[in-house]
């Protein structure tokens, strides 16, 4: 018997008018003309909570790039699911807001590349990012919605983390997310420029605690050290194919965002089989379902219900081979191998970002 999944991440779009360095998206997106039509995504809301998820997290890409929003958010709850609107917030109007509120919306997070405006349009490669996502940051509190300001932190931008945390909660959130860029999809080609050093990911820890103690009561800072650094993997997804599953602008069900890397795997679709279909009878999702598949050390470590062996993705990318441990675990013998990675990436310097395009490459 295979438990539903808590809460599923569509991706409504690939389309999106930033162009960060560090988007986790695969490097060949989905065209604009393979995404599935409105009427498929108010199918596809009542399907996530016939497969007995809870929540619905609204992504891309930039969501907001669809204009039938307002009636995907309502079938979501009409469908009687919680949803979340995951956003750069450039395209999020006062107006917009409130008929996305009005269509029944539950929550919002933002994300921001930096406290200063010069900074943040260079790494989001968009003039004028940070006002709008301010304003719309404003918007979403006029609304009454709860917030959660999500800020994406590198070697670039570590040394003004406590600006940033300022900026953040003058925004009056409920939660602030410091999000270390994951190295996945296109951010891979980054991660020499991205790699934060030892000592920033030190100062980081210390700076969090220090706003977690003063804020205390007021908001919720989650913060978690980078992959690069860690000693023990995350439950990536809370383990394959157990808590979560992510829909793809064309409808490909994966068991996680970057599944798409892992070679020789088919990914079924909405237009296809039910998600609960998919979810409870797909090979894709059995493949790293549970623990038999794993080889040692998982195998017979204490661990391996905690953190399921960590991120599959992360394993095939700097081991070759998907089943391996994650090599952020020091148990594995991959994990020189990412420490190496980390330390070329520092001893590289900060070569020149190299800036997703979406307009060259979707349409
Ligand atoms: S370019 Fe930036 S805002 Fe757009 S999808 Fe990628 S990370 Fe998100
Ligand atoms: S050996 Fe495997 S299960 Fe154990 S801590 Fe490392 S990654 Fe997790």
């Amino acid at each position: 018997m295979i438990d539903p999944p808590l809460a599923v991440l569509a991706e409504l779009t690939h389309r999106c008018p930033l162009q960060c360095p560090y988007c986790s998206n695969p490097v060949e997106l989905e065209r604009s003309k393979t995404e599935l039509s409105t009427a498929e995504w108010i199918r596809v809301m009542r399907e996530i909570a016939d497969v007995g998820a809870l929540q619905v997290h609204l992504s891309g890409g930039e969501p907001m790039a669809r204009p039938d929003l307002d009636q995907i958010v309502a079938a979501a709850r009409d469908a009687g699911l919680y949803s979340n609107l995951i956003t750069s917030a450039v395209l999020l109007t006062e107006e917009r807001m409130e008929r996305l509120a009005g269509a029944g919306l539950d929550h919002v997070q933002i994300s921001f590349q930096d406290s200063e405006p010069a900074r943040a349009d260079r790494i989001a490669g968009y003039r004028g990012a940070l006002a709008k996502k301010k304003r719309a940051a404003e918007a979403v509190r006029m609304c009454g919605l709860p917030l959660t300001v999500n800020l994406v932190v590198h070697r670039q931008n570590l040394t003004t983390l406590e600006d940033l945390l300022t900026m953040a909660v003058d925004l009056l959130p409920q939660r602030i997310e410091v999000a270390h860029v994951q190295y996945y999809g296109w951010a891979i080609r980054n991660r020499a420029a991205l790699m934060p050093t030892p000592e920033q990911v030190r100062s980081a820890l210390e700076t969090v605690e220090r706003a977690r103690e003063r804020l205390r009561g007021r908001v919720t800072i989650d913060h978690v050290v980078p992959d690069y650094y860690g000693r023990r993997p995350k439950a990536c997804m809370g383990g394959w194919g157990r808590r979560f599953l992510n829909i793809t602008p064309s409808g490909k069900v994966l068991p996680c965002h970057a599944a798409e890397s892992l070679p020789g795997m088919v990914f079924e679709t909405v237009r296809e089989r039910t998600i609960g279909e998919i979810w409870r009878d797909s090979p894709a999702f059995d493949a790293f379902r549970g623990t038999s598949w794993m080889p040692e050390p998982c195998r017979s470590c204490e661990r391996r219900e905690i953190d399921w062996g960590g991120c599959r993705c992360q394993a095939l990318a700097i081991t070759g081979d998907a089943a391996a441990a994650d090599p952020v675990c020091d148990k594995s013998p991959d994990h020189v191998t990412l420490t190496s990675f980390t330390n070329q990436a520092l001893a590289e310097g900060a070569p020149d970002l190299v800036y997703r395009r979406y307009g060259a490459r979707a349409g």
